[in-house]
């Protein structure tokens, strides 16, 4: 990382995009964040704004953009189904247009490129664990179809880039990742159940709680971004990041009311439109690659987690 002169960190404001931004800062390299603040927040990256290594810039990636760099993270997209959904039309563009500006514009400036795929490319999954090679179980006509094949869509174009005009890219398919900065009206799962525990409100379990996920906490997952992004250029990915530790959603209820205390009580919800069974990463690939694997158990994931709502809640 030291060689490398300007990153560009697409959805730098938002929760992944911001912690992203803080590691590169601080390890001297110079940032330009750029985000058009749909979910992203200015208080993110507050704290950054002070270095000289940082630039923070409003754009909309479904617009072009140009700017020497070296390094092109692409976070730029809401990841929440309660807000990808809000503009189905501007999440696919944002995935699909943006996928493509920010590939034109590593195809000008020779940059390596990241994008952050995601483990919804599997949709429902009949393959479990997920492994890379697995192509999928998508509905490409449901709600969440605009992020999950706005995501397949988008490795298609690294992919042909790469293929066609020979980019240097790496796809990384994140699974679950939990941690400090989610917003609190986000209406992902850890983010909701710890906001709705420190409140004393119900918690709020769609379905029976017995659909799984494999949740990893923040610090382990830009450990693996950071190591991928430094791969050498053969390996393209794609690359599940994760963590491989399984949880239902009852029990990640059940722990975050044992961790938080307060009188809330788990009321049950009727499950949301293709909403997958379930939920876990094979990270043979990870481990052997990026010579990484997460060490942030859940519950001290959790503990953090809920530390930091409670200072930002209160
Ligand atoms: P987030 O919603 O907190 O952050 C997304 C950021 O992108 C926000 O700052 C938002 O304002 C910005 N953005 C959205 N559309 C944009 C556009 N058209 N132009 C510029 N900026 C735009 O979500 P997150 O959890 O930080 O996720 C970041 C990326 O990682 C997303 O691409 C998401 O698909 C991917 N990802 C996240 C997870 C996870 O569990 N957090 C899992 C898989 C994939
Ligand atoms: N979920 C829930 N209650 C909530 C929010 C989410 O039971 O208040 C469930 C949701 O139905 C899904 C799981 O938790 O089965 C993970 O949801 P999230 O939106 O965090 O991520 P994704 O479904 O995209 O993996």
């Amino acid at each position: 990382m030291t060689s490398c002169k300007r990153v560009l960190v697409t959805g730098g404001a938002g929760f992944l995009g911001s912690h992203l931004c803080a590691r590169l800062t601080g390890e001297g390299v110079s940032v330009i964040c750029l985000d058009n603040f749909f979910t992203g927040i200015r208080d993110n990256v507050a704290p950054l704004l002070a270095s000289p290594l940082f630039e923070l810039v409003r754009h909309d990636i479904t617009e072009p953009y140009l700017a020497p760099v070296d390094r092109i993270y692409n976070f730029a997209c809401p990841a929440s189904p309660v807000h990808y959904q809000i503009n189905p039309v501007q999440t696919m563009k944002t995935n699909v247009y943006g996928a493509i500006h920010l590939l034109e514009l590593a195809k000008e400036t020779d940059a390596r490129i990241f994008q952050a795929s995601t483990s919804e490319v599997y949709g429902d999954p009949e393959e479990h664990p997920q492994t890379e090679r697995y192509w999928g179980r998508v509905n490409p006509v449901g709600r969440r179809s605009c992020y999950d094949e706005g995501k397949r869509c988008a490795e298609t174009a690294f992919f042909d880039y790469r293929r066609q005009y020979g980019l240097d890219i790496k796809v990384g398919r994140i699974f679950n990742t939990y941690g400090p900065k989610m917003r609190p009206d986000d209406g992902r799962v850890v983010s909701t159940f710890i906001c709705q525990a420190l409140r004393g409100e119900d918690i709020t379990i769609f379905g029976d709680g017995s659909q799984t996920r494999s949740f990893c906490y923040v610090t382990d997952l830009m450990d693996a971004v950071l190591r991928f992004m430094e791969t050498p250029e053969g390996i393209t990915g794609p690359v599940n990041l994760g963590n491989p530790t399984e949880s239902t959603i009852l029990s990640i209820a059940e722990n975050v009311l044992a961790l938080c205390g307060g009188p809330s009580r788990i009321r049950f919800l009727p499950l949301p439109e293709d909403d997958p069974r379930q939920r876990k990463p094979d990270i043979t690939l990870a481990r052997s690659h990026l010579d990484w694997e997460p060490k942030v158990p859940l519950e001290e994931g959790l503990k953090e987690t809920i530390h930091w709502f409670r200072g930002t809640l209160s």
